[in-house]
């Protein structure tokens, strides 16, 4: 049983916090990101949201990584903030934060660190058709002819723009598999979900936390929103290929004054 331990403990280092722990595993030969999340019973989505690795197919044995435990994220509060827009992002409950972290009122400050775990993310998510909203935003342009933003021309626009902070999740809008996760041209860092009839794509985020290959269902976090590639501020563009041809992807998500969905019969509309 010691020994047991004392290898145990030799490539774990724990550091407990608020509600949550965070391991240092060191990555041992013949790891990779797949395995080391399945012995940690987390998503790959979390390590990489958690890490900035250069390249999460190519683990070097010896190199550090910083794990969850439970399973979640860590949302660091910003200027203007308030608990229920923090929840909309997370697509959870003020009151699930609230326990989450031990907390007695409502009041935040910047700076604050709060503890999102997993269990709670997607409570709000609508499900009422087979795509979901991937980002809790504004809706800043349609799908369609438009007057480019930059160029000032009429351009036609292949999906939907959807306004929000740098550093909102976003979450895979269908089951599927990543085809795509990197950077390109005007699209900035970008992912692409391939699943039974569609491709679906997730342009100008600031971080991306799936790997090419990688299997993820409706709601896993495929990366933060940013402003990466030809954009003119942080958004996500959204974008859906079926039988090779872009489509309307509101025809797909549920009604837009639905993004963010309780249970409970809370409702909130995508834009303040
Ligand atoms: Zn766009």
């Amino acid at each position: 049983m010691k020994r047991l331990f004392i290898a145990f403990s030799l490539w774990f280092c724990i550091t407990l916090l608020g509600g949550y722990l965070t391991v240092s595993y060191v990555v041992q030969s013949g790891d990779n990101l797949y395995n080391i999340a399945k012995k940690f019973r987390i998503s790959p989505s979390t390590i990489l949201d958690w890490n900035n690795l250069a390249n999460p197919l190519k683990l070097k044995a010896g190199q550090q990584i910083v794990v969850p435990q439970p399973e979640g994220y860590l949302y660091v509060v910003k200027q203007g903030d308030s608990l229920y827009s923090i929840a909309r992002a997370f697509f959870t409950s003020v009151s699930d934060i609230l326990i989450a972290n031990d907390l007695n009122s409502e009041l935040i400050k910047p700076g604050q660190k709060l503890f999102i775990p997993q269990k709670i993310v997607g409570k709000a998510f609508n499900t009422e058709k087979g795509y979901i909203w991937p980002v809790y935003g504004v809706l800043s342009s349609p799908y369609g002819s438009r007057v480019h933003p930059i160029t000032r021309q009429m351009s036609f626009h292949s999906g939907i723009d959807i306004a929000a902070p740098e550093g909102t999740p976003v979450f895979s809008s269908t089951s599927g598999v990543v085809v795509f996760a990197g950077e390109k041209s005007g699209y900035g860092l970008m992912v692409e979900v391939k699943s039974n009839n569609s491709i679906v794509r997730y342009g100008h985020l600031s971080k991306i936390t799936v790997y090419e290959g990688q299997g993820v269902e409706r709601g896993t976090l495929i990366g933060r929103v940013g402003n990466t590639g030809i954009s003119t501020g942080p958004h996500l563009h959204f974008e859906v290929i079926v039988n090779s041809k872009t489509v309307n992807p509101l025809a797909l998500l549920p009604s837009s004054n639905k993004v963010y969905v309780l249970k409970d019969g809370v409702e909130a509309a995508g834009g303040e």
